[in-house]
Formats: structure tokens, C-alpha cells, sequence
């Protein structure tokens, strides 16, 4: 499977926050012939093994779930609410198509309704909707052929767009965010397959980001790793209409490494030690600027007695919005940086440890 074939596969499983079993099982299929070891933990992390010679372990991080909605109420017109889980952008969101996973395991369509322009007010052209204002149509009439779908209170849904190739590369789909850090992972796994590795690498696919850094805490805690690397799909915004000291990355400028963010300052020196492995490795890299976002490294540094932990990302345009695009030399990139960064881990140990002069 190419490297294009595997990010579709993962784009397009279901996995909302709370509901990823679908991606789970996906990641669990492929990740199976390059582990010695694994698990799925209480709350749905799941944690591929590769035993290394060393008892130091290395932790590297993506998360599964991907930012959706749950059926919040059902109103006699035959029309749903819904709660957001995750950080949608509202704007992004009316006249989309959504699929909703119901409890009995059938998958409905809906579309996210919105009047028509010619009957709006001038004030409401201009304003952007709140999601609590949103509707689903399920082509429903009433609650009760609601029912009849099998739909109720909970449900959870996203919007779907399948994966696409655009043009040279570049390629678009839904969830890259953070489908594209599984791919990383799935491909330094399958690349380091054939070779010994150092320290015992743990490959953590872990649930709830988008609602907390939820999986990454109980994951972190459980693996209690020497070191730890999150691999995120982020901020990509080199597009129209924005100055570029306000572009966090840029599509096609390699992995994004990150100083700050929201959650976490990294070390200086686990941080040079990065760019000293992209550098030797001929990996272009870019910074994130600060501060903007959070990871789950943001979780993983602070688990415990603490856990050096540095963030490297893949560049997405559109993320929190219902699609997303990027470009396979990126992820390629990336994939290379984090085979690099494994393979040197005891290296890169060394240098996360704090000492007095
Ligand atoms: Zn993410």
C-alpha cells in the first residue's frame, strides 16, 4: 500500500471523539505485522510495541479521533440539533453533508440545513450561524420516522468527504488532523520493520484529543516512556488573505517542528537535537510559529515524574473545518524525520536531560 492509499484509508474511517472504534480497528490491521505487543488500554488507546535492546522507552504519539457532533435533540418537524465535540469553526459548517453512525451500526446521511439567501435580513447574511442554531435534515417529517432510522439522542456524526488526489501532491480528505501523525506512524513502523531498534518504542494511537488530550494522559501514564514525540497534522495557512508572519506552516516547507504552543514549551536542546537529525538526514523542516494550538504532548510532558516530550507536524490547510488538504511530500517528510528521531532515540535521550553546570 502507497504511502496516498494508506492516509485514504485512515481519512476515511470514522473516529469522532468517544466513538473510535472504526479507525481504531484500521490502525490495529496494519500496525499488526510490524509489533511485538499489542494492546488496547481501558480507554481505547491503542498501544503498538516494538522491543528494543534498552529498558528506555520511546513514546510516539498520534491521535485517532477526529472533531464531530452527537444528535442533541429531536424536534417534532423531524429536524435534529446537535452538539458540537471538538473545535469546529460555525462559519465552515451549513450546507454540509454528514453521516450519522447509529447505535444499531447503520450509517444514515443528513445535511446540515440553512435557509436560502434570498430570505435572509441583511444582519443575518452577514453574521455567522452558532451551532446550537444548526439543523439537521435526515428527511425526516416528523420524530417519529426519525426513530424509524434508528437515530437517537447521542448518535454521534461527522461530515464526510472521501479522499481525493488534487494535483501533484497535493491531496485532500476529511480528519487529516490528526490521520496524517497515524500515517507517520503506521509508516515508521512498516519502515523500521526489518531493523533493531535501541530503545522500546511504543506506538500510541490514542482517542479524545480533539475533546482534552484525554487518551494521551492515561496512555503516557501507562507506557511511563523516557521520551516521547507527539506527530500532529497542523495549522497549515499559507493561503490568500493572510500575512505570512500569521501563516503558523506552510504546505511544502517539510515537518513543522514546534518551540510553543498552547500546552507546551519545549527544551532547547531536544529541540536542536531535532534539527540536528533533520539536518544530517537532509529533511527540510520548518518552526511552528508560536504560540498557536495544542497536542498531546501538551498532556504527555507533564504525566508522572515528567516526560521530555517535542512535537513534530505535519502541515494541513483547513483543519477544524470539514475538510482539509495537504501534500505527500510533507508527509513524506515527516515520515522520515520520525523513522530519524527513532532510530537516534538514545541520542536525542541524552540530550533531554537537564544537568547543572
Ligand atoms: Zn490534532
Amino acid at each position: 500500500m502507497s504511502l496516498a492509499e494508506l492516509l485514504a484509508t485512515l481519512s476515511d474511517a470514522f473516529g469522532v471523539s468517544g466513538f473510535e472504534d472504526e479507525i481504531r480497528e484500521r490502525i490495529a490491521e496494519t500496525i499488526k505485522p510490524y509489533a511485538d505487543e499489542i494492546v488496547v488500554d481501558p480507554l481505547g488507546n491503542l498501544l503498538a510495541t516494538r522491543r528494543g535492546r534498552s529498558e528506555k522507552t520511546l513514546m510516539l504519539d498520534a491521535h485517532m479521533d477526529e472533531i464531530g457532533f452527537l444528535v442533541k435533540w429531536v424536534d417534532e418537524a423531524g429536524y435534529l440539533r446537535v452538539a458540537p465535540i471538538g473545535g469546529w469553526d460555525p462559519r465552515t459548517l451549513p450546507t454540509h453533508r454528514v453521516v450519522i453512525h447509529t447505535r444499531p451500526g447503520e450509517v444514515r446521511h443528513g445535511v446540515i440545513g440553512a435557509a436560502p439567501p434570498h430570505i435572509l435580513t441583511e444582519e443575518q447574511r452577514k453574521s455567522a450561524p452558532k451551532i446550537e442554531d444548526l439543523f439537521l435534515d435526515v428527511g425526516a417529517t416528523s420524530a417519529e420516522d426519525v426513530a424509524d432510522l434508528g437515530i437517537r439522542i447521542g448518535d454521534p456524526l461527522t461530515i464526510h468527504y472521501p479522499f481525493a488526489e488534487l494535483r501533484d501532491g497535493y491531496v485532500t480528505g476529511k480528519a487529516f488532523d490528526d490521520r496524517a501523525g497515524c500515517a507517520v506512524l503506521l509508516e515508521t513502523a512498516r519502515h523500521l520493520a526489518e531493523r533493531d531498534l535501541d530503545l522500546t518504542t511504543v506506538f500510541a494511537f490514542v482517542i479524545g484529543e480533539e475533546v482534552g488530550l484525554r487518551g494521551a494522559r492515561t496512555a503516557a501514564h501507562r507506557i511511563a516512556p523516557d521520551l516521547a514525540v507527539a506527530v500532529e497534522g497542523t495549522i497549515g495557512a499559507d493561503m490568500p488573505g493572510i500575512k505570512a508572519e500569521n501563516q503558523p506552516v506552510r504546505l511544502r516547507k517539510g515537518p513543522a517542528l514546534t518551540v510553543a504552543d498552547r500546552t507546551i514549551i519545549v527544551s532547547r536542546a531536544l529541540l536542536a537535537h531535532i534539527e540536528e537529525i533533520a539536518a544530517r538526514n537532509d529533511i527540510p523542516y520548518q518552526y511552528k510559529l508560536p504560540a498557536y494550538g495544542g497536542t498531546d504532548a501538551g498532556a504527555i510532558h507533564i504525566t508522572g515524574g515528567g516526560i521530555p516530550s517535542a512535537v513534530v507536524s505535519v502541515p494541513c490547510r483547513y483543519v477544524h473545518s470539514p475538510t482539509s488538504t495537504l501534500h505527500m511530500e510533507d508527509l513524506e517528510n515527516t515520515a522520515r524525520l520520525v523513522c530519524a528521531i527513532t532510530e537516534d532515540a538514545p541520542s536525542l535521550l541524552a540530550a533531554a536531560q537537564h544537568s547543572l553546570s
